[in-house]
């Protein structure tokens, strides 16, 4: 285990890899399946939510308030619905070499932070191609809010690279990412590759912006930015 200055947590979709909709459409599946009625996912703003944050909305919205075993049987349901529907999932463009050459760097931790199920999490990375970069991360199985599951991701990341001093930063490409990286004073390093603009993410006080995560070198200007600290010579 090496022992990283730097704790970098990366959102997933519109970050890492697009998912072309597989999360969205698998959830309605699992709601149709389980509940016997279509919730209402319509015009429902996914960005930066968490996957129950989002169930628990599209029920509200046709008059249904979740029971605890529902739940259970929902993410059964929807993880067999992703395995259909996550074929559509590619990394975006860059990611794969930056993020090999930072699990390569060892100044660098890696982890996940996401609000998609960890076991979604998987599916997706996995059809991206980026499985075996990650040990370590929070989802949405471990908060409901997006603030909760930066809590477990950050700690977690400590705790793996026995690094309780690191530097912290998210990645990530909406407002809640940045909030969230905010409420617990973490820079965020927003991208301008979901459905926010640079401007946008500007405007909601991420601490760098950056079109895509396809050029290393101004990825590596960002972080030194934002934490004060390079991680590369
Ligand atoms: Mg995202």
């Amino acid at each position: 285990v090496k022992e990283p200055t730097h704790l970098i947590v990366f959102d997933l979709d519109g970050t890492l890899l697009d998912g072309h909709g597989a999360g969205h459409q698998a959830m309605e599946r699992a709601f149709g399946a389980v509940l016997g009625m279509p919730g209402d996912f319509d015009r429902l703003d996914f960005a930066g939510r968490t996957d129950p944050a989002m169930l628990r909305l599209a029920a509200e919205r046709v008059g249904v308030s979740l029971a605890p075993d529902d739940w259970p049987r929902l993410w059964a349901a929807f993880v067999d619905a992703l395995k259909e529907t996550v074929g559509s999932t590619g990394a975006l463009p860059g990611v794969r070499a930056l993020l090999d050459a930072l699990k390569a760097n060892p100044r660098v931790g890696l982890a996940v932070g996401t609000g998609n199920i960890e076991a979604g999490a998987d599916l997706k990375l996995r059809a991206a191609g980026l499985d075996g970069i990650f040990d370590v991360g929070g989802y949405g199985s471990d908060g409901e809010s997006r603030e909760e599951m930066l809590a477990v991701a950050l700690a977690r990341g400590r705790a793996f690279f026995e690094a309780p001093g690191a530097l912290a930063l998210t990645v990530g490409d909406t407002p809640r990412d940045v909030a969230a990286a905010h409420y617990h004073r973490v820079p965020c390093i927003a991208v301008a590759t979901g459905h926010y603009t640079a401007a946008e993410l500007s405007a909601a006080a991420a601490d760098a912006v950056l079109p895509s995560l396809a050029d290393r070198s101004a990825f590596y200007r960002a972080v030194e930015a934002v934490s004060g600290r390079p991680i590369v010579d």
